[in-house]
């Protein structure tokens, strides 16, 4: 396949950083809060949030509630526009957005971000102004070089687009990573720390990174723990419970329903609170057993995976997958669909009206 110069191009080798360069770092970290931040900057300034999906509908109705001036960037009748309007949100087309703000954040899918940077923004964003992702992935690849006379900041939150919205309105926060990639206003550092008080985030923390550690973090992350490994912890689990013949809604209970519970244990008191709630045979149970499931071989291949996002290789296979229509993707959600994990937890989830009341996704809204 020919490479297209700009958009979707991949270099080989991304942006070099200290971990890429193997160098074991020894700094302590600086972590900010709404202290730190000053929303008075931010408040004189227009901002576009373009895309309207987990992370937009977040980050635009987290601005407007700390009384920032923001409007909505997105395709004219695409399916966000109606959600965006309905929620009271100034919208308007990609290009018209970019044009009229002071700050553009970034937040359609990663895979469309360059075409996007190419066609709509690049050409039309104020001279000055500051481009915002909350994810280091173009930049750090090379799929986007911006204008030399914009300021390039990251505000990454760690969490779900749905939990940054829902967070907020309860009061909290998710943390939120920020970098500054370019800063010829030599106020970048000011207007990310802004914006991510805006959004929730200094009300948590916010830590200081680089795009590089962001990127290869996050992809990490994301394959190896959170999404990935869990959902395949999850099936497996279910599958050799099911395999054996017990019934398939005990094995969804065991192996899908329970883990919120547990997860929330971890999440309020770390593993330790976790350990304390659960009884002593359920503990002697995991740290006896669970090494056997994340065995070495498992850490080693962790490990392989980490280096195939250091080197790009993770990052090219990506933007391929894309370019050919992203048929991996799709074939794994129909197969998923159809997983009977998912069929009868569906069933078993309607027995529980309260789950559907709190829903935090509701696709019709957000
Ligand atoms: P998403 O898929 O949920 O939403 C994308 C939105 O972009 C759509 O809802 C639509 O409104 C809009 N859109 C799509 N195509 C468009 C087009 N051609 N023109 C205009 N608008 C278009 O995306 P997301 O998961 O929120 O990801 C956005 C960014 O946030 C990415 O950089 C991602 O890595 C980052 N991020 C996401 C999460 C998350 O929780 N999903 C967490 C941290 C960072
Ligand atoms: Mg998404
Ligand atoms: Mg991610």
């Amino acid at each position: 396949m020919k490479w297209r110069p700009g958009a979707g191009r991949i270099r080989l080798l991304p942006r070099l950083s200290a971990a890429n360069s193997g160098k074991v770092r020894e700094r302590l970290m600086k972590i900010y809060y709404n202290k730190d931040a000053n929303l008075r900057v931010l408040k004189k300034l227009s901002i576009a949030v373009i895309g309207y999906g987990s992370q937009g509908h977040a980050h635009a109705n987290n601005l407007k509630d700390s009384g920032m001036n923001v409007t909505v960037g997105l395709r004219k009748g695409g399916a966000s526009w109606k959600k965006a309007q309905r929620a009271g949100l100034p919208v308007a087309p990609v290009a018209e957005a970019a044009a009229a703000a002071d700050l553009v954040m970034l937040l359609v899918p990663d895979e469309l971000q360059a075409d996007m940077y190419r066609d709509q923004l690049a050409g039309k964003m104020r001279k000055g102004a500051t481009l915002a992702f909350a994810h280091g992935f173009n930049i750090h690849y090379h799929q986007i070089e911006p204008r030399p006379d914009l300021d390039v900041v990251m505000i990454a939150p760690k969490g779900p687009g749905h939990l940054v919205r829902s967070t907020y309105v309860g009061g909290g926060g998710v943390p939120c990573l920020l970098a500054v990639h370019q800063n010829p206003s030599r106020q970048a550092k000011k207007l990310a720390l802004a914006y991510g008080a805006a959004i929730g985030g200094g009300r948590a923390g916010m830590i200081e990174t680089t795009f590089c550690d962001e990127t290869e973090t996050d992809l990490f992350g994301e394959q190896a723990v959170l999404c990935g490994g869990l959902v395949e912890l999850v099936k497996a689990g279910y599958d050799t419970l099911t395999e054996a013949g017990y019934a398939p809604e005990m094995a969804y209970f065991e192996c899908l329903h329970e883990l919120k519970l547990i997860v929330d244990l971890m999440y309020e008191g770390g593993v330790a609170d976790m350990f304390y709630s659960i009884s002593n045979t359920a503990e002697y149970g995991a740290i006896s057993r669970g090494p056997q499931v994340i065995d070495a071989a498992a850490r080693q291949r962790m490990k392989t995976m980490l280096e195939q996002i250091r080197s790009g290789e993770f990052a090219r296979e990506f933007v391929l997958e894309n370019k050919a229509g992203a048929p991996t993707l799709k074939r794994s959600r129909t197969r998923m669909s159809e997983h009977s994990l998912e069929q009868v937890g569906a069933r078993l989830r309607g027995m529980m009206p309260w789950i559907a009341k709190r829903k935090i996704v509701d696709r019709g809204r957000n």
